[in-house]
């Protein structure tokens, strides 16, 4: 398809505004209302149910008398797995719409919608429901004349609380193991990104989802966001977004009834050349993905490069060239890359960081906003030349920038690596086995990713070191840990 058709099915496009609670979706008890827009056109796209706590407070009660009741917790697994596949069907079934829904509401290129979120969320989804009956509990070693059962418990009511740069992604890695372990789950979609997770709600509740199991609060963070914070009955918060706000959840779990607080956090994580890799064109392509992907609005974006001072002029001039591959414009229009920033908000912020870049090191290209329709594009941009102490160093900056940084080994390599307050991700390139396996086992980060970028797969837990969270991890059967409790029977047997 092209940008017309795209365009066209965004126009016509239906889906829910309403707060997703008890099985229905409704208006906020206040009937406040909160706007979402395209940032790729500023145009007003829908008013969405701006909760407050007595939504939050209706929705909890839900999902812990459904708990209670049993309906989903006790079902057999067998049965939770085929309703859940049937769901991933459906999102499946829906791709277009999802993409193109997620594709106006967020700035994302279509391209990518089309082409990573939606497939991945579905695998994710498809992946957690296999998972429903596939594991097993435990025994405990305890002897002969006892009996010591290890069993994984669903841990009650879940609340996910959500950023807005993967909203499909991040709610499939979220709700799906927790749905499938038999948990009642509430998700807060985060505000400039909330339609998707409505239609998922929708879709969810076709594949026969019983009332209550996956319901969906729509409103601020500081209103709804804090009030799942703060709740007594909620016993989980799996809180994806900023080191701030990530202190903020370990407060409200202080202040109120201790509940486990999971935190995916924020990253700036190093993209590390080593000295032996002799032809740089594959870690160059790479270096542009880790860095730009999804206008660098990446939690795991690579934004220090780091690489032999030798080699550093011709990975510049390399990275330069390849930006052809990387050309941005309207979301809708399936030959870009590159879409536009999330919000004016966060455009702002990411242009100070290019502004006090452009102080303290040296501006290789991008580094001005593109006049593109009335969105909010930034290019590509790569720095140079600056002290490892530089904001644009420390910082976090969430958009499509980077830096390129010399070092005289590799240890220096590996040192300037870790020399950071996060520990999400890292990238190694080396043809050299021994060093792969070295060097990322010194590397402080919950994911290396050797001669790739990419953050693994479905298969492999994602979390971070550091500022970067902690309390559990994305993927693989670690997922489904976190929304467990284990419990331990021990039966004495007279025999
Ligand atoms: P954010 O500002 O921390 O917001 C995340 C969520 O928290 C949103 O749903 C937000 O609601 C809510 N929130 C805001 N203020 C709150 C408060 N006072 N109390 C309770 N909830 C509150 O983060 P973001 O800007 O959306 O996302 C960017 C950050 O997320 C980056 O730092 C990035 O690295 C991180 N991230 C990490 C991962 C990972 O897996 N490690 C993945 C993606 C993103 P509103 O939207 O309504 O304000
Ligand atoms: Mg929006």
């Amino acid at each position: 398809m092209n940008k017309e058709q795209y365009t066209k099915i965004s126009k016509e496009l239906k889906f829910p505004t309403g707060a997703f609670i008890g099985g229905k979706f409704v208006d906020a008890m206040s009937g406040k209302t909160a706007a979402t827009v395209n940032p790729a056109t500023g145009e007003l796209i829908a008013n969405y149910a701006s909760c407050g706590v007595e939504d939050v407070e209706k929705a909890v009660k839900i999902a812990r008398d459904l708990f209670e009741k049993g309906t989903w917790r006790t079902m057999h697994p067998t049965e939770r797995k085929k309703i859940l596949l049937k769901f991933a069907k459906l999102v499946e079934e829906n791709t277009v719409e999802l993409a193109v829904l997620e594709s106006i509401d967020s700035g994302k290129p279509i391209y990518e919608c089309l082409n990573t979120d939606l497939p991945e969320t579905v695998h994710c989804i498809e992946w957690h429901s296999e998972y429903a009956d596939k594991r097993y509990d435990e025994m405990s070693p305890s002897g002969l004349g006892a009996l010591g059962l290890i069993n994984y418990e669903a841990i009650g009511v879940v609340a996910c609380v959500m950023p807005w740069n993967f909203p499909l992604m991040t709610a499939a890695w979220k709700i799906a193991p927790a749905l499938a372990e038999g948990n009642s789950v509430i998700v807060k979609p985060a505000g400039i990104t909330t339609l998707s997770m409505l239609k998922l709600a929708e879709l969810g509740a076709c594949a026969g989802f019983p009332e209550g199991v996956l319901q969906v609060i729509t409103g601020s963070g500081s209103v709804v966001g804090k009030a799942l914070g703060i709740h007594n009955d909620i016993d989980i918060i799996s809180f994806t977004g900023s080191t701030d706000i990530g202190r903020d959840f370990l407060r409200y779990s202080a202040d109120s009834n201790l509940k486990k607080i999971v935190l995916e956090l924020g990253g700036k994580s190093p993209f590390v050349v080593l000295n032996d890799v002799a032809d740089l064109s594959d870690a160059v392509e790479n270096a542009m993905a880790a860095s730009f992907w999804n206008m660098g609005q990446n939690c795991t974006a690579n934004s220090r490069i780091i690489l032999p001072n030798n080699r550093k002029a011709e990975f510049i001039e390399m990275m330069v060239k390849s930006l052809d591959n990387w050309k941005i414009g309207d979301p809708l229009d399936p030959q870009f890359k590159l879409g536009s920033m999330v919000s004016e908000a966060h455009f702002n912020t990411v242009m100070k960081y290019i502004e006090q870049g452009k102080k303290e090191a040296k501006l290789v290209t991008g580094g001005e906003p593109l006049k593109i329709g009335s969105g909010l594009f930034i290019p590509p941009t790569i720095f140079t030349d600056m002290k490892n102490d530089a904001t644009i160093i420390r910082e976090e900056i969430f958009g499509p920038v980077t830096a390129v940084m010399g070092v005289d080994s590799d240890e220096e390599a590996i040192a300037l690596a870790n020399d950071t307050q996060y520990g999400l991700h890292a990238s190694l390139f080396t043809n050299d086995l021994n060093k792969a396996i070295h060097y990322s086992r010194l590397i402080k980060a919950g994911t290396v990713a050797v001669n790739v970028f990419c953050e693994g797969d479905i298969t492999t837990p994602f979390g971070g070191y550091k500022l970067s969270g902690f309390g559990g991890r994305d993927n693989a059967k670690h997922a489904h840990e976190q929304y467990t409790e284990i419990k331990s029977t021990y039966i004495k047997l007279n025999i």
